[in-house]
């Protein structure tokens, strides 16, 4: 069998089960390696490295870089970083603190919109995770001041509601460039997701080295599109679920996929391929 799982969420950002339980997870589920790919972080690696030493389980350290392409979101997972570089912890920091500001500025429109809410009830509600748009629409929903978090964007917080603020933008180039310089690869991330397709070749003239082929959101037609694709443009092709820890049928997405080990192998190439080069 041998399947691995390249896309994995933990508390450390959006998801649900800390590094410790979805490792575990992956024991149970007998996956031979997954990538811990959190949103603007590398928090969850080490701990996720530790557990994954007393499971026998191979943890591929990443991050998941969330940027702006005209308007539109464009994430950029990174596989193999340096998550101890300096300089790369600094900018993480950096977006942190800028969305941190964010979310400070778009309390204090929402409070004179007339909903009392605070700071430090988003900070309970986003923990150790980067401070988002998710969060704050917790906080109004627990004060009844909507019904659900949709109605919330709908209202008040979404792209042209009187509460918004712009967030600080990060370009796809910018995320490729941040990951090569930390030894990293760096992979665009469901591309089934992203508007307008053709930002994949321009990624490419930005060294962007990898396509994720196999996604939950994918169906097998994109599966077919973006394998080609990948082919075409001679980029190493990844695979995960992007389990945030919501529960199906009892079970995580998690490993759901049954991504072959073969991808593992063919990053680990790139990986001492770039290592070659430099
Ligand atoms: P942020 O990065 O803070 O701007 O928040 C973006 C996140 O908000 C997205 O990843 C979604 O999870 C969530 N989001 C964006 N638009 C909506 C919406 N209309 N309804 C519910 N959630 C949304
Ligand atoms: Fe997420
Ligand atoms: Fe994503
Ligand atoms: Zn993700």
């Amino acid at each position: 069998m041998n399947y691995i799982d390249l896309h994995v969420h933990t508390t450390a950002s959006d998801g649900l089960f800390t590094p410790k339980e979805i490792v575990y997870w992956a024991y149970k589920k007998k996956l031979s390696a997954i990538a811990i790919t959190d949103h603007d972080t590398i928090d969850g690696i080490e701990e996720a490295l530790y557990y994954g030493e007393k499971y026998n389980l191979e943890i591929i350290p990443g991050i998941e870089i969330n940027t702006d392409y005209q308007g539109s979101e464009v994430h950029i997972l990174g596989y193999y970083i340096d998550y101890k570089s300096t300089w790369f912890l600094k900018i993480l920091k950096e977006i942190r603190f800028a969305r941190y500001n964010r979310a400070k500025k778009m309390i204090k429109k929402i409070n004179d919109l007339g909903l009392q809410i605070t700071m430090d009830e988003v900070i309970e509600v986003s923990g150790t995770a980067s401070i988002g748009r998710p969060h704050i629409a917790r906080v109004l929903v627990d004060h009844n001041y909507a019904l659900n978090t949709k109605e919330v964007f709908e209202k008040y917080i979404g792209i042209n509601g009187p509460a918004y603020v712009e967030r600080y933008k990060i370009t796809p180039s910018e995320a490729i460039e941040y990951i090569l310089k930390c030894g990293g690869i760096p992979v665009l991330a469901h591309p089934g997701l992203i508007k307008d397709i053709h930002i994949i070749k321009e990624l490419v003239d930005f060294n962007l080295q990898g396509l994720e082929v196999f996604h939950s959101k994918h169906n097998d037609d994109m599966i077919k599109l973006y394998y080609s694709i990948a082919n075409q443009y001679n980029l190493i092709i990844t695979g995960g679920s992007d389990c945030h820890g919501a529960i199906y049928n009892g079970q995580p997405l998690l490993g759901t996929l049954n991504i072959s080990k073969k991808y593992l192998d063919s990053l680990k190439a790139k990986k001492n391929n770039n290592k070659d080069v430099e």
